[in-house]
């Protein structure tokens, strides 16, 4: 039997359109519209990451060759945050709210009610499986949803382990796992859904949004795309690299903001190379290959994509560069002398390959920038107030970091999301919540306003159209 069907078979059905059909009637007995049932069910989910963390270790070190520790301090913690921070906030996000008094509204009680918006999809990508697809589903459960979750084909141990235990610790009329590929998704997507959160590449989303639109499905995506880094010559040069390196190193590359290439200008440069050469020994002091600190790239056509790309640029190697097929392991590597229409410049590098761009200056950093797509995240490392402001002020991004990366997709309060290419809608703690409930607009109109609203009803003769 394929992982597919049975994971179909958990919720004991056995078609695509069933299972929608079986959380849908799940839906319907309106058993999540109580705020102490969806508490319950993210305690639930919060035991179901704490209660695993080693099973999910282990899984996570068999898709991706990552640590233990990286898998703590990048997935686990900010998975649980999010089912926890949802836990102790769904009674204050979920309630009506009254709109700001008005003479001529004010008796109407005009209310905005936060409800569920039904069964939702969420399709996830394979460089961070928890946080991507457990991370939502707070969210969506906060909000009252049923929820029917797609995760990568590329992480084949986590996404078992979900599909084993989701069904477990969460009541399986509302909230179910498909495990699948591209026929299975498309199939999925030929479906009508009340909302579709989408994380993964933009090629992919530009799919499932035209799947989405053939059935009126709102989509939220969550996209990748070069996310630049400003170097001013007047940082700490030291935590400068230390913090873009780990950005870059972290889970290999394939993080969605991970600083994609970076901006340094020309005078600075070799400075700039040396201290990211340090740090990279420092990280790896006996090579990256032998290190257990050190990921694997996610599947062979991922691997020779960025060793293409490495091995058609026309920068020079400075350090790294070395790959293994077999392993999939692709070394930390520096490339400079990288020019606009490198090979390097020409899609998400989603690997631990750092491709550096010499520039005259900030305003030369500025328009390589917005020449391109709005990136996902835009860093910036500077101690003067004016440069920082200078590159936010006159860019655009879906977040802008000073003097780190990486860490804002964690920041409890800020949202997480794109812009144009990069992404459509946010998420992460109440902003996940926003996306999966409707704003439902009510009115309730008593009979003795028509003393004063008589003059919409027809005719409208000459007194009327006096008003
Ligand atoms: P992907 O787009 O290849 O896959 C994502 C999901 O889409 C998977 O579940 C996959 O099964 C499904 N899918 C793949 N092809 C499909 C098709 N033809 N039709 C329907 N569904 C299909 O992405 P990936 O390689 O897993 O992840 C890497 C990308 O995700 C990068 O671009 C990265 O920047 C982006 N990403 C974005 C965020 C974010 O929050 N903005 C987070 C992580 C990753």
């Amino acid at each position: 039997m394929s992982s597919t069907t049975s994971a179909i078979l958990n919720t004991g059905t056995s078609s695509f359109s069933q299972v929608r059909s079986h959380l849908k009637n799940g839906f319907k007995t309106g058993r999540t519209r109580p705020i102490q049932f969806r508490k319950q069910q993210l305690l639930a989910l919060a035991y179901l990451i704490k209660d695993n963390i080693p099973r999910f270790q282990r899984a996570l070190a068999s898709d991706l060759g990552r640590s233990d520790t990286e898998t703590i301090v990048l997935e686990i913690g900010g998975t649980l945050g999010e089912a926890v921070d949802a836990y102790h906030n769904v009674a204050k996000w979920s309630k009506h709210e009254s709109v700001p008094w008005s003479v001529n509204w004010f008796a109407m009680k005009p209310t905005i009610r936060k409800e569920p918006k039904g069964v939702v999809l969420i399709i996830s990508p394979f460089n961070y499986p928890m946080w991507l697809l457990l991370g939502p589903l707070a969210g969506a459960i906060a909000a009252g949803n049923a929820c029917l979750l797609k995760p990568s084909e590329l992480t084949p141990a986590f996404s078992a382990l979900v599909a084993e235990l989701v069904p477990k610790y969460l009541d399986p009329e509302l909230y179910a796992v498909i495990n699948g590929a591209i026929p299975e998704t498309t199939k999925v997507l030929e479906l009508q859904w009340d909302h579709i959160m989408y994380t993964g590449g933009p090629r992919v989303a530009s799919i499932v949004l035209t799947a989405a639109a053939k059935t009126l499905s709102p989509v939220t995506t969550e996209l990748g795309g070069k996310s630049p880094a400003v170097i001013d010559p007047s940082c700490d040069l030291k935590l400068t690299a230390r913090r873009l390196m780990w950005g870059k190193v972290a889970n290999a590359g394939q993080t969605c903001v991970a600083p994609d290439y970076v901006l340094v200008p020309k005078s600075f440069l070799d400075q700039f190379v040396r201290a990211c050469k340090d740090v990279l020994k420092d990280f790896y002091p006996e090579g990256a290959e032998s290190s257990d600190s050190f990921c694997r790239i996610i599947s062979a056509s991922h691997f020779a994509r960025i060793k293409g790309l490495l091995d058609r640029t026309e920068g020079q190697i400075v350090y790294g560069g070395s790959t293994n097929e077999e392993t999939k392991f692709i070394e930390p590597t520096l490339v400079t002398g990288v020019n606009a229409d490198d090979s390097l410049m020409r899609e998400e590098i989603f690997g631990p390959v750092l491709p550096i761009v010499g520039v005259d200056d900030v305003d030369e950093a500025i328009e390589f920038i917005n020449a391109r797509d709005h990136p996902l995240a835009l860093y910036v490392f500077s101690t003067n107030s004016a440069f920082k402001s200078k590159v936010i002020d006159n860019t655009q991004s879906g977040s802008a970091v000073m003097n780190d990366t990486i860490i804002q997709a964690l920041a409890e309060g800020l949202p997480f999301g794109g812009i144009g290419p990069s992404g459509s809608g946010c998420n992460t703690g109440k902003f996940s919540f926003d996306t999966f409930t409707h704003l439902r607009s009510t009115l309730d109109n008593p009979g003795i306003m028509d003393y004063i609203m008589s003059f919409r009803y027809p005719p409208y003769n000459a007194n009327k159209r006096k008003l």
